[in-house]
């Protein structure tokens, strides 16, 4: 009795399955039959993730090629001509500036080519927020660029892999996602890169955009969009990597009660152009550090006041003179997204009025 009840919401789940990817169709079909072309840039992450059992926590994030984890995805072709480049496969705890560059200097490749509608980015959910929002910054195309990841890997029981990529191809091939900054597609929800961040360290809803709320919703090649990211992005950036080989070092050091200081002092002497410091509430930290962060200031170091509280922004002047001392206060920005914009802020000489002004522009 149990089994068959079981069989008959497995096929309840495959007609819906089946009916949105009609919808789809008839998205491609109103279009005027042409199917976009989208090209898959992977990296690696739990999406692309293996597990020896499918029911296992343990697994290797980066082991799955991208036409493997195509093959996945039943109808995928359905919604656009795919081509498949594998650009790096690692977990995004190791993202570095190297695979950051490439990528962006592929984008910015594709967004030139005509036969190019849109692109999907595969990637690990750890940094993800990162990744995206210093391709929000360095891509120079309005063409839809979404991000993708899972939290599961490919071989879980329901692995969430196959329909966020569904999802995201969907969301690449949509006309209506022009221009609206790097995206991040994950659980049928659509995030902007300025404003998203990873809540959970296991929950399939992990990504939240908690000051700004979505961008809109993804569900079966079927989108619906809420808002358009106000803050600068891609094709009006001012940020070009195109000839950049290697980013100025930044430093994040995270506030507690009782913090030291000399964590300041050592990420300075280490070669540290900039230091964001992860505070506390308002980008509070105790008098030892603020001493040292000021002292960081005269010795030519940035300092950003961020937050380690995932909600609200940090402000200006509110209990700690940054008038005073030169700091910079990160506005929206947490701490991780900080020192992307500190990173690219650096590769020129400019003023701290004028990385502040960055801050609330981008
Ligand atoms: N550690 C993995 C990664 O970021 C986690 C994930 O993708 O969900 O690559």
């Amino acid at each position: 009795m149990y089994a068959s009840r079981r069989w008959a919401a497995f096929m309840f789940a495959l007609c819906v399955v089946c009916y949105d990817i009609a919808l789809a169709e008839d998205s491609v079909a109103e279009s005027g039959g042409k199917k976009p072309n989208v090209v898959i840039l992977a990296t690696g992450g739990t999406i692309a993730g293996a597990a020896e059992s499918g029911t296992q926590a343990g697994y290797t994030s980066g082991a799955v090629t991208i036409d493997a984890m195509l093959a996945a995805v039943p109808g995928v072709d359905k919604l656009a001509n795919i081509k498949g480049e594998q650009v790096a496969n690692v977990g995004s705890q190791d993202m570095s500036f190297d695979i950051l560059l490439k990528l962006a200097n592929r984008i910015n490749e594709l967004g030139k080519q005509p036969d190019v509608d849109g692109i999907v980015i595969t990637h690990g959910t750890d940094t993800l927020e990162e990744s995206a929002y210093f391709l929000n910054l360095t891509s120079k195309t309005d063409k839809p660029i979404v991000m993708v990841g899972s939290m599961r890997p490919s071989t879980a029981v329901s692995a969430d892999g196959p329909l966020n990529l569904y999802n995201a191809i969907a969301v690449a091939a949509d006309p209506k996602a022009k221009g609206r900054g790097v995206l991040v597609v994950m659980n049928d929800e659509i995030h902007g890169a300025h404003s998203l961040t990873k809540t959970s360290t296991t929950a399939v809803e992990t990504f939240m955009s908690p000051l700004r709320g979505l961008v809109g919703t993804a569900n079966y090649g079927k989108n619906d969009y809420f808002s358009r990211p106000t803050w600068k992005h891609t094709s009006q950036s001012e940020f070009d990597v195109a000839k950049v080989k290697k980013l100025p070092r930044v430093d994040v050091i995270f506030a507690c009660a009782d913090m030291s200081p000399d964590l300041i002092d050592s990420a300075v002497s280490n070669g540290a152009k900039g230091i964001v410091i992860a505070g506390v509430g308002n980008g509070n930290m105790n008098k030892a550090s603020l001493d040292a962060a000021a002292n960081a200031v005269k010795k030519g170091v940035v300092v950003v006041r961020a937050s380690r509280v995932p909600t609200g922004t940090v402000g200006r002047d509110v209990e700690v003179d940054d008038d005073k001392l030169g700091f910079i206060a990160s506005d929206e920005l947490n701490p991780q997204k900080s020192r992307i914009l500190l990173s690219l802020a650096l590769l020129q000489k400019r003023t701290p009025e004028g990385i502040q002004e960055l801050f609330y522009t981008y």
